[in-house]
């Protein structure tokens, strides 16, 4: 059997165990180094972060960037977690893909004005606007960043724990992200199905040799239909996410933004075990879900 190894980049790589010369595998896609199967260097995060069953989650409110605190059940603080918002850069995209089609339109009219004719001005301008639509676009999609997602120890921001990164900028059937360590290893792959989460969302979670491991999506069909319909109404139909076995079915975890501890979000794993579902994984699909999903 091929040997599967995932890529920052999100390229599946694979190889045979036979070829296996004693050099540093690379990534066939971007070409990076693949530290995969190699023990990572040691960082100095407390063994009890990643130990627990049940996490709180609190996103600090009216801060620019995506902020969010993560604490065990004692209210202890075990990790700070940003999303940058890059607004400047989503600006920019913006305003030159208006600029682009503004800027095609005017060419156009110029032209049919000049060398055509008024009569054909109309169906000029119409194809003028859709083709600047399309450059436009092209552009704010070149521009526009992607946004990860950095796990830290501490505010200070100074040890990195854990990076989600975003794959795709558009998605149009999926969208795709990997969790790495400190020292980039993939420990993960999240992939949101866009079109089953029109009516439920939906999240798989894979294990870097492409294994389904974990399955995330509303806690349920009917309550998922009424969102559609209301919205949160108040939070009354916040959405909760029950995280859910591949094999069997049977629920494993929860992210619960209903019901509350001290004010924060719960993700509970208690029902599932450790050596199921590694908790690193089980935190960064948290977080992915919270900042990826609407509440
Ligand atoms: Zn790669």
């Amino acid at each position: 059997m091929d040997l599967k190894m995932i890529c920052r980049c999100g390229h599946i790589n694979e190889f045979q165990p036979a070829s296996d010369s004693g050099q540093t595998p690379h990534c066939q896609k971007c070409g990076c180094v693949l530290p995969a199967h190699q023990q990572p260097p040691p960082i100095a995060v407390a063994q009890h972060v990643f130990t627990a069953d049940r996490f709180l989650l609190h996103q600090k409110h009216l801060a620019i960037d995506e902020k969010y605190y993560l604490y065990d059940e004692t209210g202890r603080e075990l990790l700070f977690v940003r999303r940058p918002a890059q607004w400047q850069r989503r600006l920019l995209a913006f305003w030159l893909g208006i600029g682009v089609v503004t800027l095609v339109v005017y060419a156009d009219y110029l032209l049919t004005t000049q060398l055509v004719g008024k009569k054909y001005l109309p169906v000029s301008l119409v194809l003028g606007a859709l083709i600047g639509s399309a450059a436009g676009l092209a552009l704010a999609l070149i521009i526009m960043p992607l946004r990860h997602i950095y796990f830290y120890q501490a505010d200070t921001r100074q040890n990195l724990v854990l990076e989600i990164l975003q794959l795709n900028k558009w998605p149009i059937l999926y969208a795709h992200f990997v969790l790495c360590d400190h020292a980039g290893q993939v420990l993960a792959q999240y992939r949101r199905h866009m079109l089953v989460s029109l009516y439920r969302r939906y999240w798989d979670c894979f294990s870097p040799d492409g294994r389904l491991i974990c399955r995330a999506m509303e806690d349920s069909v009917p309550l998922s239909i009424l969102r559609r319909f209301f919205g949160p109404l108040y939070g009354l139909l916040r959405t909760n996410f029950i995280f859910v076995s591949p094999v069997d079915g049977t629920v494993i975890g929860m992210l619960n933004r209903k019901w509350t501890i001290l004010d924060r979000y719960v993700l509970d794993l208690a029902a599932g075990s450790q050596n199921y579902l590694d908790r690193r994984i089980a935190v960064g699909l948290a977080v992915l879900l919270d900042t990826g999903e609407r509440r």
